[in-house]
């Protein structure tokens, strides 16, 4: 696996490799969840590039920048054993915040956005960059930020990118805890109750098919949220515009975030 650290570099690099070229964006601190990315691009792609950048941009004032996990050798030695043929990992200096900046309109103010004011624009402006950095064919996100699909999707449809999307189901532990980087936060109290997150999800779903409104499903299964999680929102909207919708159809996303102890996890489940 080459290692490219400039933009230049990694352009002749990611230029020079075969196609379709697939591409997985990651922050690091990776589990089995973005190997999942890697995977379905090396069964897709003849070619497949990474890039590891914890991105300043997509961080609000007072979260965890400075502690996000960081092991470069791990994250390193992961890509490779998965297949990754180029991996783009810049420093600051190669990525600097610009004045710059992708927006997306009135779908990156509802949830996530809301409760992370500018966080979708530093996403969208940094997957922006990285793509055309890469010029991949296929783009790999993941299921588990489902909001962030739907905002780089308009992104890559509005400004006319020519890479496709495909979102990757999310990978869970045995308890149904979606992984994420930010479970190594969690205290043992919290890591007991973090599964309740899916669980609530899954009764939202259940009392929905069999015909309870969306509102007493919802009503009904948020106390069931184990403490001390605390419920940010929960809610059914479409997979597209992440507009809230009243019945169950596809496609559609149940979402829901909450707060464990410091750390604020994401969950959802797919309608397709
Ligand atoms: P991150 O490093 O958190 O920015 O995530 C990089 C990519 O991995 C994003 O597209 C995420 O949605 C995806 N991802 C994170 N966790 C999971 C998971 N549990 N299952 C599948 N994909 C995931």
């Amino acid at each position: 696996m080459e290692i490219e650290r400039g933009v230049a570099e990694a352009r002749a690099a990611a230029a020079s490799l075969s196609r379709p070229l697939g591409f997985v964006p990651t922050m690091g601190a990776l589990h089995a969840g973005h190997l999942a990315l890697v995977s379905a691009a090396r069964a897709e792609c003849r070619a497949v590039a990474a890039s590891l950048y914890v991105n300043p941009l997509q961080f609000g004032a007072g979260e965890d920048f400075e502690r996000y996990p960081r092991d470069f050798e791990r994250d390193r030695a992961q890509l490779a054993a998965a297949g990754a043929d180029l991996l783009f990992a810049p420093d600051s200096a190669a990525m600097p915040v610009a004045f710059s900046a992708i927006d997306l309109g009135s779908i990156e103010d509802r949830f996530e956005g809301e409760w992370r004011p500018g966080h979708f624009r530093g996403v969208a402006t940094v997957v922006a960059k990285l793509l055309d950095i890469m010029r991949p064919d296929v783009l790999y996100l993941g299921q588990k930020d489902a909001q962030q699909t739907a905002v780089v999707r308009r992104m890559v449809r509005d400004l006319k990118l020519g890479v496709e999307v495909r979102v990757v189901p999310t990978v869970r532990d045995a308890d149904g805890l979606a992984l994420s980087s930010r479970n190594a936060y969690l205290s043992s109290d919290e890591r007991r109750a973090a599964p309740s997150l899916h669980a609530m999800l899954q009764r939202v779903r259940t009392s929905m098919e069999s015909g309870i409104d969306k509102g007493s499903a919802i009503a009904e299964a948020r106390p069931t949220l184990s403490a001390p999680g605390a419920l940010d929102y929960l809610d059914v909207v479409d997979a597209d515009s992440f507009e809230p919708i009243e019945t169950l159809r596809a496609p559609a996303f149940i979402i829901a975030a909450a707060r464990f102890g410091r750390t604020r996890l994401l969950d959802n489940l797919w309608i397709r």
